[in-house]
């Protein structure tokens, strides 16, 4: 295909979105209205993947062992790439859609139905992938190591967000469990005899806060005292804390999980409690290739929306799309619904996802990904490109792909289903 057929099959796409404008603003305000928690969202992967099938999609539900994962195959009349949009639908407790992960799995599903209205002959495979408990659980990790991901050559998704980005990093982290044992005794007629679990937790929180002159500005090492003590008139005999441990790239992330072994180590040396270290894998930092971002870039500004350069000392948290980036090329947008200031997993951000604005982001997401997709299709070359360079970002170290990341990913004990994550 030409890329003057590639520019009419994106207008193409743009009217059809229009089209199902009313239908997919619908879809998304249900989406918000019934929130369902990670790995839970039965009724919103049914209504995504229940839309794409009637649309012409080959859908697969419980892909991965997931129940809620789904995997929806547009195929094209002769071989070629395999390109894919990937939806998110989880919620968060108490609060809802305040993550806005309505929009992304709306957005989702009308690139999806627009590819499906305009896309005669191609060459290749354009997929909706349905990924469960990105909130809680890292759906994109289980999904990938379960070979979900093994015939994806692309794939892209966008988030919303107080301002419009492509090259946007996340960061790489783990958890951390970490467990005192000491020794019960008389707080007061016989401290003498006990072991204090609760000081080695203290120890361990003044430690690390005192290698902070040395962290890198990335650096987030934050934690919190989960198990304190039973009574006041007890030396408490168990302590407990979590922790995660973040940073733009692995390699300085693996530095601060170290920094903090030593401070909890020496918290046992100085106290004689015994210390219990358990560190589960998180999420990786998220890589975007740079082919993709453009492309994908310019379909957002083709769309009348400026695209913003990340800012060196970026805010940012941890997705699991950064594992995806780490396996295959791919890029992760964001599209503005609400003011600069507004936090993230907020009431206000909850209120932006169904604001005109997040319906504007949920049209436009759509347009922007089926467009992009659409290029990937007309122009396996520019697949091509894409892979190559993630080639060289690989050689470069600065991702793994997939048997790498799988090989570190058995270095950590599991995801905790249900724990928190971004
Ligand atoms: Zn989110």
């Amino acid at each position: 295909m030409s890329s003057a057929a590639g520019e009419a099959w994106k207008s193409g796409i743009c009217a059809a979105v229009s089209e199902l404008r009313d239908h997919l603003l619908q879809i998304s305000h249900e989406l918000h209205a019934d929130p369902e928690l990670a790995f839970n969202e039965h009724r919103a992967s049914a209504r995504l993947s229940g839309e794409l099938a009637g649309a012409g999609f080959t859908v697969e539900r419980g892909v991965g062992g997931l129940d809620t994962a789904f995997r929806a195959e547009l195929r094209g009349s002769r071989p070629g790439p395999t390109v894919a949009v990937l939806a998110e639908y989880d919620a968060l407790p108490v609060i809802g859609h305040a993550c806005g992960h309505n929009v992304i799995g709306t957005s989702a599903l009308g690139a999806g139905l627009a590819l499906a209205r305009t896309g005669q002959d191609f060459a290749g495979r354009a997929l909706v992938i349905g990924t469960p408990a990105e909130e809680g659980g890292g759906g994109k990790i289980l999904l990938a190591e379960a070979g979900v991901f093994e015939d994806v050559d692309v794939a892209i998704m966008m988030h919303p967000s107080t301002r419009n980005m492509v090259a946007r990093g996340s960061l790489a982290h783990s958890r951390i469990d970490i467990v005192f044992h000491g020794k019960a005794a008389h707080a007061a007629g016989s401290p003498d005899l006990g072991i204090n679990a609760l000081q080695a937790v203290i120890d361990t929180f003044n430690a690390i806060n005192g290698m902070r002159l040395h962290m890198r500005r990335d650096a987030r090492v934050h934690g919190i005292i989960t198990h304190g003590g039973d009574a006041v008139n007890i030396i408490p005999a168990r302590a407990a804390a979590k922790f995660s441990v973040r940073a733009r790239d692995r390699a300085y992330q693996r530095k601060l999980v170290g920094m903090l072994q030593a401070a909890a180590e020496g918290a046992a040396a100085a106290t004689g409690a015994r210390l219990e270290w358990v560190e589960r894998r998180g999420y990786d930092n998220m890589v975007a290739n740079p082919t993709v971002a453009q492309l994908f870039a310019a379909n957002i500004e083709a769309l009348g929306l400026e695209v913003i350069a990340p800012r060196p000392d970026e805010r940012m948290g941890s997705t699991d799309m950064g594992d995806i980036s780490q396996i295959v090329p791919a890029v992760h947008a964001y599209l503005a619904i609400a003011p600069e200031e507004t936090p993230g997993h907020s009431l206000e951000f909850a209120r932006a996802a169904i604001s005109e604005a997040g319906d504007a982001a949920v049209l436009n997401g759509a347009k922007a990904m089926a467009m992009t997709l659409a290029e990937l299709l007309a122009q396996p070359s520019l697949v091509e490109q894409a892979k190559a360079e993630f080639d060289d970002m690989r050689q470069g170290g600065l991702v793994a792909g997939l048997e790498a990341w799988r090989e570190a990913g058995r270095a950590y004990a599991p995801l905790q289903p249900g724990a928190p994550q971004g």
